[in-house]
C-alpha cells in the first residue's frame, strides 16, 4: 500500500428538459448569454422548477412568451403554443 488515494471523479450529467429541441421561449432571447443563463438554471436539471413546464403540468396553456421563472418577456407578441 503506497498510501496515497485516488479519487474518482465522476462527471454527472444533467438531465435535460424533454422540450430543449422545440421550445419557442428561446426565441425572446437575442443575446445567447442571457438564453444561456436559463438553460443552465431550469433546462440541463432543474426543469421540473420551470414555470413553463408547471403550468404545462397543470394542463394551462403556455404562452410562448412565458420564462422559466415565471416572468413574461415583454416585448414578443404572446402566442398560445404547446410549449
Ligand atoms: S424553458 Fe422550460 S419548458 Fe422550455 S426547455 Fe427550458 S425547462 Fe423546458
Amino acid at each position: 500500500m503506497s498510501g496515497v488515494t485516488v479519487m474518482r471523479y465522476e462527471k454527472k450529467v444533467k438531465p435535460k428538459c424533454p422540450y430543449c429541441v422545440t421550445c419557442p421561449v428561446f426565441e425572446c432571447f437575442r443575446i445567447e448569454s442571457t438564453r444561456n443563463v436559463f438553460i443552465n438554471l431550469y433546462c440541463w436539471g432543474n426543469f421540473h422548477k420551470c414555470e413553463r413546464m408547471q403550468a404545462r403540468g397543470r394542463g394551462e396553456a403556455v404562452p410562448d412568451n412565458l420564462l422559466p421563472n415565471g416572468f413574461i418577456f415583454p416585448t414578443r407578441k404572446a402566442t398560445i403554443g404547446n410549449l
